[in-house]
Order: C-alpha cells, then sequence, then structure tokens
C-alpha cells in the first residue's frame, strides 16, 4: 500500500484540548493562542504487513526490525502502522530566535507548547486508527518508538526512507529528528483485544538492550 501523507490536519479543532492538557501553560492561553500560526502539522502513514514476529526480531514487509522488546509488543498482531508526525519547523525556529533574543519566556512557553503538540496530535491520530480499524474487528496494540527497550533510534531513518518523509521530516547523522518537534512510530493491528501494558521484566526477556541502553526510553527491564 502506498505511502499516505495528512496535511489538513484541523489544528484548530485540536487548539482547545492542547490549552486544557498541559499544566505548565494554564494562564498563559492567549499567548498559546498566538502560536498556533506556527504549528504546521503532517503526518505520513504507511500500513504494512507482518510476516513474521521472532523472540527478538519483527518481520515486515519491507524491514526486518531487531528488537526482543517491539517482539513482545507486538506479538499476535498481523500488520502494522508506520507512522511519522511532525508539527514542522516554524515553532522552533521562534523557539529558538526569541531564545536568542534572551525573551526566555517566551522562548520556554513555545517550546513547552511543541512538545506537548507532538505528543497531543500523535496520540488523537493514533485514536483515528483505532476507530476506523474497529470498525474491521480489529485492534490497537501500544504505541511504541525506535528507543523504546532495545529497539535502536537508528531505525528512525528506515521509517523516514519507506515513509519518504525527507521533504518534511528528516534525521540527522546523530539520529535526532529534523523538525525537532516530530515522532516516529508503529502500531500494531490484531483480530483479539490488546495488553494495554507496555512490556516489563528482566532484561534478555523482553530486550536484549546492550549498546541501546543509553537512548532507552523506556527502561522496561527496571520495572
Ligand atoms: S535499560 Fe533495560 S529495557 Fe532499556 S534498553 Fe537497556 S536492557 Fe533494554
Amino acid at each position: 500500500m502506498d505511502v499516505n501523507v495528512l496535511y489538513n490536519f484541523n489544528i484548530d479543532k485540536e487548539m482547545d484540548s492542547i490549552r486544557q492538557s498541559i499544566d505548565e501553560l494554564r494562564g498563559l492561553e492567549d499567548e498559546v493562542l498566538k502560536l498556533k500560526k506556527y504549528i504546521k502539522p503532517c503526518i505520513y502513514y504507511k500500513d504494512m504487513k507482518i510476516k513474521s514476529i521472532e523472540k527478538d526480531k519483527v518481520i515486515l514487509d519491507e524491514i526486518d526490525i531487531d528488537s526482543a522488546y517491539l517482539s513482545k509488543g507486538l506479538l499476535g498482531c498481523h500488520k502494522v502502522t508506520l507512522i511519522a508526525l511532525s508539527i514542522g519547523d516554524e515553532l522552533p525556529k521562534y523557539t529558538q530566535k526569541k531564545y536568542l533574543e534572551s525573551k526566555f519566556s517566551q522562548s520556554s512557553i513555545a517550546d513547552i507548547l511543541g512538545s506537548h503538540a507532538v505528543e497531543i496530535l500523535i496520540d488523537k491520530f493514533h485514536n483515528y486508527l483505532i476507530s476506523k480499524n474497529l470498525l474491521r474487528g480489529v485492534h490497537s496494540s501500544l504505541r511504541f518508538s525506535p528507543g523504546y527497550g532495545d529497539w535502536d533510534l537508528t531505525y528512525q531513518k528506515n521509517i523516514l526512507d519507506i515513509l519518504e518523509t525527507h521533504k518534511d521530516i528528516d534525521v540527522s547523522s546523530n539520529f535526532l529528528l529534523q523538525p525537532i518537534k516530530s515522532v516516529t512510530a508503529i502500531i500494531g493491528w490484531a483480530h483479539q483485544i490488546r495488553e494495554r501494558d507496555y512490556p516489563t521484566g528482566y532484561k534478555n526477556d523482553i530486550c536484549k538492550g546492550i549498546n541501546t541502553c543509553s537512548s532507552c526510553r523506556t527502561w522496561a527491564c527496571k520495572k
């Protein structure tokens, strides 16, 4: 299936939930609204068949992913959706500009807004996919990103290559996404209702992370 690209995400509709759900920005609603024009979401996504799931590897149609953590998280799924989402580079540029002008409060508000906006938009998009798939009796796994457990950050590049995002989203040589307020993710889909907990447990059972511990976002083996 081809890559889908969504540019017409209705940010006006989402601004209320973004404003209400960010505790750090309570009382700053007017400032936040003024920043709305700098948020330009784009979402790339593509469904892909899972060929097989081994103990420490997920084999998809177009890529093999070495990760025991992801194997456990996607167990029972028959397909995935790969996603790359960004709010664009205008808000990060504004954040940097205000910082260089020593307007630290304005810079900080924009930075906090950008981080939360990415999270809220990917949650909303995930919920949209859930409703779409539920109509076909297909249930969502949790959402995973490179950096979770032993899923190496280098896979961010693979996801962007598959989704052909480079016009809008790229990755630096040290695997930071550009624009910085962007995210890559994978969601699994199964005919059975999925567990709602992220994999945890002893090292080796869920994660063979050795070199990946420094970039691990979950510390799942410690939970
Ligand atoms: S901290 Fe634990 S879960 Fe994270 S990569 Fe290392 S072994 Fe895996």
